[in-house]
C-alpha cells in the first residue's frame, strides 16, 4: 500500500540540501544481521543501519545515510582547515611513478602502493598519499619566501592496498583522506604551521564529539622527524597507548619509553652453565632457578632486510618493540630469524641462543645495562648460563631502546606508573623538514637571494576512519547513537498510524515546521509496526526521536525522545518544532 505521505515532497535548504527526507523512498536498507565478516561493533552496526555496503575487500558504498554523515565530518574538517588558514586544492589521485621515483618512495613504499601501467607501458601509481604530487605543484609556482608560508590541503580519495583490510571503513583499501601540506621558511616557520594544525585538529575531533587524546607518534613510511597521531579512545582500537596519569604525557606504544626499574646489581660471581630441562619460555625458566624474569637475557636473532643477522638483547620481563628495533637497524625490516635459520647461523635452537662468543652483530635493550648477575642461552640445548655480565662474558654493538613498554613502567617523564589504554588512530600530524623537498627540488628564494629548500609538513585525517570511531564509541545493545554533529539527520519523525488523518496532518505540519526552522529530519512514512520503527530508530541512532500516535494527539502532545539517554517527554503539538530546535542547538558539541 502506498503511503498517504508518498506524495509529500522532500524538503531542500536554499543551497539544494536535502533538510527533510522519506524513509520509504530512500535507499536505507536496515538489516537484523550482520554479516559475518564483520568483527566489531561500529562495522557490524554501519552495515546494519544501511549506511556503508562492502563491493570488495577493504572497497565500500557509502549509501544515502552513510554519505550524510561523511558529509559532516567533511564539513566540520573543510571549517577548521579554512579557519586555520589552510587553502583548499583537489590533486588527481592518478600519479606518475616519476615522482615516486625522485622522492625514493617507488622503491621504498613497497605491496601498499597500487601500482599500474598505462596503454603506453608508462608506470603509475593510485595516490596513497600526496607529498610528491604537492612538492611537485608548489615547487613550480612558489618562487619566494613573500609567497610563504603556504598551507595546502584536499579532501580526496586514497588507495592503500592493505595487508589486512578490516573493520569497514576503520581500514579500508580505498578510503576519504583529507591531507593537507605546509610549506615554510624555517624549522621555526614550520613548528607554527605545526602548531596551527594541531590545533585545528583538535577542533576537528572536539566538534565530532569524540573522546581522543594527542599522542606522540612514530613517524613510519611517510618519514620525517617529528609526529603527534590524534587517538580515539576505544577498546577495539589497533593501536596501544602509554598513558602517564600523572603528567598526561602520552604516546602510542611504538615509540613510548619509560626508565626501566633498576635490575640488580653486581655480583662479581663466575659464569656458570646449568642444565635446565624443559624450560624453553622465560616464565618456565625463571620458575626453575628462582629468579626473577628481568634477569633473564632473551636473546632473538633476527634478519635485518631478511639478510644479515643481528642478536636483539631485551630483559626477559620485556617483549621486542620492532618498530624501535627497525630504527635501530637505519630503517632496515627486522625478520625473526625462522627455527631453521637461528640452528644455521647460531648452531643452537631460537631458546638456547647465547651472546656468549656470538659472531653476529649485538644490540641490547638500555634495561640490560645494569644488569650484572644475568640468565643467558649456553649455545647448547637445555642449558642456560648463570651470572651472565654484559662487558665481561660478551660485547654489545650498542644499547639501544629496544622494549615495548609494560604497564606500571615509570614515565619517561615524570616517573608514575604507566597504563597501556587502546585507541583508533584518525588523525596524524607530521613534521617533514626537507625531505620531500629536497629530492624534487623544491626551493624558494630568501629576502639574500639565496635558493633555500622549503620546509615541510604534512597532516591528514581519515574521514571514513572517524565515522567508524564515532561508531564505536557511541552505540548501545539496539544501535548507534550518533552525536548531533555528525548524525545523518538531526530528528526522526515517527508517525505510528500512517492511515488516520490527524496523525498524517500533525506530521506533515511538524515536517513542514521542522523543517522550515533549518533542521534535518528522517520521517518514516512507511505503513509498518510500530515496533519496527521504533526498532529501526533506535538502530539509526539519530539523536531525537518525535512520535506522533492517535493516543498523544487526542491530548494535542508528541512524544521526544533522546537516543542517548533515553528520556522520554512530552510537548504540546504546537510547541514541539520549537523544543526540538533548542534541543539540536544543545546538544552541537560546544566549541
Ligand atoms: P595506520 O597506522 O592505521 O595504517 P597510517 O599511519 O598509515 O595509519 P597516515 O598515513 O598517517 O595513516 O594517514 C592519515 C590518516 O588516514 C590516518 O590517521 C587515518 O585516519 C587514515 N587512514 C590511513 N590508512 C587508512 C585505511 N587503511 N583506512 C581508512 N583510513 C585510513
Ligand atoms: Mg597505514
Amino acid at each position: 500500500m502506498t503511503s498517504i505521505f508518498s506524495s509529500a515532497p522532500i524538503r531542500l535548504d536554499q543551497h539544494g540540501e536535502v533538510l527533510g527526507q522519506r524513509f520509504s523512498s530512500y535507499l536505507a536498507p536496515t538489516l537484523k544481521e550482520a554479516p559475518a565478516e564483520a568483527e566489531i561493533v561500529s562495522h557490524k552496526l554501519m552495515i546494519r543501519a544501511g549506511l556503508i555496503r562492502r563491493l570488495a575487500a577493504g572497497i565500500y558504498n557509502y549509501l544515502p545515510l552513510g554519505l550524510r554523515s561523511l558529509r559532516k565530518v567533511e564539513r566540520i574538517i573543510r571549517g577548521e582547515m579554512n579557519r586555520f588558514g589552510a587553502r583548499e586544492v583537489l590533486l588527481p589521485a592518478v600519479q606518475p611513478a616519476e615522482l615516486w621515483k625522485q622522492s625514493g618512495r617507488w622503491e621504498k613504499y613497497g605491496p601498499e602502493l597500487l601500482r599500474f601501467k598505462d596503454r603506453h607501458e608508462r608506470d603509475f601509481v593510485y595516490g596513497p598519499t600526496h607529498e610528491e604530487v604537492i612538492t611537485d605543484l608548489v615547487k613550480r609556482e612558489v618562487r619566494s619566501f613573500r609567497d610563504l608560508p603556504l598551507n595546502l590541503f584536499q579532501i580526496q580519495t586514497k588507495f592503500r592496498d592493505e595487508i589486512r583490510p578490516r573493520f569497514g571503513l576503520m581500514r579500508g583499501r580505498e578510503f576519504i583522506m583529507k591531507d593537507a601540506y605546509s610549506f615554510d621558511v624555517d624549522d621555526a616557520a614550520a613548528e607554527l604551521s605545526y602548531q596551527a594544525m594541531y590545533e585545528a585538529y583538535q577542533n576537528i575531533f572536539k566538534r565530532c564529539g569524540l573522546k581522543f587524546a594527542a599522542v606522540e607518534a612514530h613517524s613510519g613510511a611517510i618519514g620525517g622527524n617529528y609526529s603527534h597521531e590524534f587517538m580515539v579512545l576505544a577498546d577495539s582500537g589497533e593501536d596501544a597507548i602509554a598513558f602517564c596519569p600523572a603528567c598526561s604525557r602520552a604516546a602510542n606504544l611504538e615509540k613510548a619509553t619509560s626508565v626501566y626499574p633498576l635490575t640488580p646489581g653486581p655480583t662479581n660471581a663466575p659464569l656458570i652453565k646449568k642444565h635446565t630441562p624443559n624450560c624453553r619460555h622465560v616464565p618456565e625458566l625463571a620458575r626453575f632457578l628462582g629468579v626473577e624474569e628481568a634477569t633473564i637475557i632473551k636473546s632473538l636473532l633476527f634478519l635485518a632486510n631478511g639478510q644479515e643477522p643481528v642478536l636483539a638483547l631485551i630483559p626477559g620481563h620485556r617483549e621486542i618493540n620492532l618498530v624501535k628495533l627497525k630504527d635501530a637497524l637505519d630503517g632496515q625490516e627486522p625478520v625473526l630469524a625462522s627455527p631453521e635459520q637461528a640452528e644455521k647461523i647460531m648452531g643452537v635452537p631460537m631458546g638456547f641462543v647465547t651472546p656468549v662468543g656470538a659472531k653476529v652483530k649485538i644490540l641490547a635493550d638500555l634495561g640490560l645495562q645494569r644488569l650484572k648477575s644475568g640468565v643467558a642461552g649456553a649455545g647448547e640445548k637445555d642449558y642456560h648460563y648463570l651470572n651472565a655480565e654484559v662487558n665481561r662474558d660478551f660485547q654489545v654493538h650498542a644499547f639501544m631502546d629496544l622494549a615495548t613498554v609494560a604497564p606500571g613502567d615509570p614515565c619517561a617523564k615524570c616517573g608514575a606508573p604507566l597504563t597501556i589504554r587502546r585507541g583508533i588512530e584518525v588523525g596524524h600530524v607530521f613534521k617533514l623538514g626537507t625531505m620531500y623537498s629536497q629530492a624534487l627540488g623544491a626551493t624558494f628564494m630568501g629576502p639574500d637571494g639565496q635558493e633555500s629548500p622549503l620546509v615541510m609538513g604534512c597532516y591528514g585525517v581519515g574521514l571514513g576512519r572517524t565515522l567508524a570511531a564515532s561508531v564505536e564509541q557511541n552505540h548501545d545493545a539496539d544501535g548507534i547513537i550518533w552525536p548531533m554533529a555528525l548524525a545523518p539527520f538531526q530528528v526522526a519523525l515517527l508517525p505510528l498510524q500512517t492511515q488516520n488523518p490527524a496523525v498524517a496532518e500533525a506530521t506533515a505540519s511538524l515536517f513542514d515546521q521542522l523543517t522550515s526552522l533549518g533542521l534535518e529530519v528522517l520521517l518514516d512514512d512507511r505503513d509498518e509496526r510500530p515496533g519496527l520503527k521504533f526498532k529501526d530508530a533506535d538502530l539509526l541512532g539519530l539523536p531525537l526521536r518525535v512520535t506522533i500516535s492517535e493516543k498523544s494527539l487526542a491530548k494535542g502532545e508528541v512524544e521526544l525522545k533522546n537516543r542517548a539517554d533515553r528520556t522520554v517527554s512530552m510537548s504540546p503539538l504546537n510547541q514541539a518544532a520549537q523544543q526540538l530546535q533548542d534541543l539540536v542547538k544543545a546538544m552541537l558539541s560546544p566549541m
